[in-house]
């Protein structure tokens, strides 16, 4: 059995629509589906709830817009006046429950996590429908299921929720494996699922590949083929470096090492579910069918020891703690995550010395960590600075730890452009090898270091 995934950005036209029916009817393999939402709708749902809460004169127009965007798809693909009325009716009732979601927040001025995750729901449910429709009509039996009803159980971390696989394996397999065995497909809403006391939450934007791995975990397939519109994960930014290529093939480490780093291409979330899975992962691109795009293997699969890629994440700020005995000091560390952990901070990583500890985090998160940090200045620590304006380097690959003189090499290339390295963790990871440098010098950093390797 084959998951594919279909992301926004291949929801975008009539003739993507039509590309995903060519290529689910050259599937040979038991196909199950997960869409993402239409092209721009997940942002038109946010406005939606931002807009709302202002004034209810705001609704209408979003409203009539989805309604639109959708019914124009319906119009122009299908061709059996059945099967389009059937949809266009569907469309409707799902339409006037958002509406009504959204009228809610406009009569009681507040929206609570719940109604936000319910109302963002709604991108993938109509799509799912659409799409089942499109395909019906070109006379391949599909039928759209939404997260919620087939039992995707999470935890109630409304906007960053994690499956409960072991819950979700069992309902899906009820659920779903009667309908496949007659040879239906089913086409699953991405991106949310549903607690335990049946509240919607969502897996964080672009979490359609964590539903695909979490459904193919759930129905144990053996591969899942996540559609996009970039060719896969590449050896760098090629924005940056005009000579940057494809990876044709990354470990799950590897993988899940750039997607967290923040490699725009995966879900930072996605490959968790497939831990302990022989499942892999395919990322192919919706725009060029026939290449092959990036393979990420399951941990029991060898890859070959390579450097992979040189990456870098602009989003990140380093919290600074000095103070002369914060090596000596038993706790400590545990003291900060603790302050910062009640705060919902969450701590990327930590670089030591025996006199300075520093904490990378988002910076969206930095004034306030700062703020409570402030609170431990004190015998043991006696300085916090806040370091923003700068970047993470990030070096993955399996054969980096086996590659001698890389560091030597890598180091010597930055030094040559005059660009100082500020911070180094190395070894933590036998794969990822991080610095900082200022956020000025980031695009020189990646192609001195992409030259020197690659
Ligand atoms: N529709 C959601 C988003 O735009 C989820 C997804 O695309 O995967 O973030
Ligand atoms: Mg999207």
């Amino acid at each position: 059995m084959k998951v594919m995934k279909f992301g926004g950005g291949c929801l975008c036209s009539v003739s993507d629509f039509l590309k995903v029916v060519e290529i689910v009817k050259n599937e040979k393999d038991d196909c199950v589906l997960v869409v993402s939402a239409v092209n721009g709708i997940t942002n038109e749902l946010l406005n939606g709830i931002e807009f709302a809460q202002k004034s209810e004169s705001n609704i209408e127009p979003i409203i009539q817009n989805i309604r639109k965007k959708h019914r124009e798809f319906a119009d122009e693909i299908i061709t059996n006046d059945i099967i389009r009325q059937e949809v266009i009716d569907t469309l409707d009732i799902k339409i006037v429950k958002l509406e009504r979601l959204l009228y809610g927040i406009a009569f009681t001025e507040e929206v609570t996590d719940s109604v936000k995750m319910h109302i963002l729901s709604f991108g993938e449910r109509l799509a799912a429908i659409l799409l089942a429709g499109v395909l019906n009509d070109k006379n391949h039996v599909a039928l759209a299921f939404e997260a919620d009803t087939i039992g995707i159980i999470t935890d109630s971390c409304f906007e960053n929720a994690t499956a409960n696989i072991s819950v979700v394996k069992k309902n899906l397999k009820q659920k779903l494996l009667p309908k496949i065995q007659k040879g239906i497909t089913p086409i699953i809403t991405g991106y949310f699922g549903c607690s335990e006391n049946n509240k919607i939450t969502t897996f964080g934007r672009n979490g359609s590949d964590y539903s695909a791995t979490v459904v193919a975990c759930g129905l144990e397939a053996e591969t899942i083929i996540l559609w996009k519109n970039v060719d896969g994960f590449m050896s760098a930014d090629p924005t940056i470096v005009k000579t940057a290529k494809k990876i044709n093939q990354l470990s799950y480490y590897e993988a899940a090492e750039l997607a967290y780093f923040g490699a725009k291409i995966l879900h930072p979330r996605a490959l968790e579910p497939l831990i302990d899975s022989k499942i892999n992962v395919t990322i192919r691109n919706f725009s060029q069918p026939q290449n092959e795009g990036t393979i990420i293997l399951s941990k029991f699969e060898k890859s070959k020891p390579s450097i992979k890629s040189v990456t870098y994440n602009n989003n990140i700020a380093v919290l600074r703690i000095q103070g002369p005995g914060v090596g000596f000091k038993p706790g400590i560390i545990g003291d900060i995550g603790n302050l910062l952990a009640k705060i919902d901070v969450n701590i990327y990583s930590i670089i030591t010395s025996q006199t300075c500890i520093n904490l990378l985090i988002n910076p969206n998160d930095s004034q306030k960590s700062y703020k409570v940090i402030t609170d431990l200045i004190g015998d043991t620590i006696q300085n916090i600075t806040l370091e923003e304006d700068i970047s993470l380097i990030g070096i993955v690959g399996e054969g980096l730890m086996k590659t001698s003189g890389m560091a030597a090499n890598v180091f010597t290339a930055v030094a040559q452009k005059g660009i100082n390295i500020e911070m180094i963790s190395a070894g933590a990871s036998e794969i990822a090898y991080y610095f900082i440098v200022r956020r000025k010098d980031v695009k020189e950093t990646v192609k001195a270091i992409h030259n020197c390797l690659f």
